[in-house]
């Protein structure tokens, strides 16, 4: 019995999501194994990762156009967990995660345990913890299977740098994913320099109580002087104020930052769905029965073209941002 971790790299070493993953499958691994697998040639993107708990990790050498293609990806993650016999597959649940985890179960013939928030080992068994309803109540779910693909829920594990020592690399090549047939890529689009709202420790949201995208540089600025992701409502969305990869909501991302700013924002359910997990939520709203500060840990009764200039002045004045 072990337990697989599917690691993403990021710069020089992994995304925080993956030491996320890492310390879960340690806290659940009851001193079985724990083995990453990463989609680099470079042990460097490991190097720091044996301080979170890993202990052994499979690099797979694949191309850039087979990195684009989850089929593929998720045959070559299936094999590798066959190969060491893995009773669960790890993953964070952001975009990646939400692509691949549910092929790589079907390749296991596993229960799949999707966007958890707690996940806990016993008598053999494991029972993770969801939200449904749109985040209004909690379920405890378990798999029948035998093994369990789970994708766990960015922000909400914490990554703690427990031990010391290396991490023991080999490389593994797939000996399924080339036959494998997935749908060609034919070109992206890549999002230099923007921090994703669903990995973002901090994030500024704007509604529809900016009035246009033309105000938008006061979110944006606000986000800046955080350090934050800019996120947005469905509303502006629809209305093509902001691209859709930052919608917050039911329908858009799901994100647990240590910190959630709405500015402008109602509160809808269906936007509360996809952020009131957030540590701390902080809303500038003109109307004091808007539905988000029932959520709130902080509120602003106020004009969002009164308090967001003041408020990022304040903050850069502090961040040097
Ligand atoms: C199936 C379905 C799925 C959906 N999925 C999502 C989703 O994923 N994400 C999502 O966000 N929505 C989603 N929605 C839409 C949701 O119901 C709301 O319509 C939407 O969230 C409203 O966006 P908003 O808060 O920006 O706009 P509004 O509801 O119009 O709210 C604007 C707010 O700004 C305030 N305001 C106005 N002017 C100012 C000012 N000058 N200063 C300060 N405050 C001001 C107002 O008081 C108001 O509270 C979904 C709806 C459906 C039916």
């Amino acid at each position: 019995m072990s337990i697989l971790v599917v690691l993403e790299p990021h710069n020089d070493g992994l995304k925080r999501t993956s030491y996320e993953a890492i310390g879960a499958a340690c806290a659940i691994s009851n001193g079985a194994p724990v083995h990453g697998i990463v989609f680099s040639a470079s042990e460097s993107h490991v190097a720091h990762a044996s301080s979170y708990g890993l202990q052994q990790c499979m690099l797979v050498n694949t191309d850039e156009a087979t990195r684009q293609e989850s089929a593929k990806m998720a045959a070559t993650i299936a094999e590798a967990a066959r190969s060491i016999n893995a009773t669960a597959v790890v993953f964070a649940a952001n975009s990646f995660g939400k692509s691949i985890a549910p092929r790589v179960a079907i390749r296991l013939e596993a229960g799949l345990l999707a966007d958890c928030v707690e996940i806990h080992s016993a008598d053999g068994s494991l029972k993770a913890v969801r939200p449904v309803y749109s985040g209004k109540a909690r379920i405890t779910v378990s798999a029948t299977t035998e093994v369990s693909v789970i994708t766990l829920r960015p922000n909400v594990f914490t990554a703690k740098q427990t031990s010391s020592g290396s991490v023991s690399c080999s490389a593994f090549t797939s000996t399924l994913s080339a036959s494998v047939r997935s749908a060609a890529v034919t070109g992206q689009t890549k999002n230099e320099g923007t921090l994703d709202v669903s990995e973002a420790d901090i994030i500024v949201s704007g509604g529809r109580g900016l009035k246009g995208p033309e105000h938008f540089h006061l979110v944006e600025e606000l986000a800046k002087s955080l350090g934050g992701a800019v996120g947005a409502s469905r509303a502006v969305v629809d209305a093509g104020w902001r691209p859709h990869r930052e919608q917050v909501g039911q329908t858009g991302k799901t994100v647990s930052p240590t910190m959630y700013v709405a500015c402008g924002i109602s509160g809808a359910v269906q936007h509360l769905a996809g952020m009131s997990s957030s540590k701390i939520i902080v809303a500038i709203n003109k109307d004091k029965d808007a539905p988000i500060f029932t959520v709130a840990d902080y509120g602003v009764v106020g004009d969002v073209f009164d308090i967001l200039p003041k408020l990022t002045s304040a903050i850069s004045s502090v961040t040097g941002k």
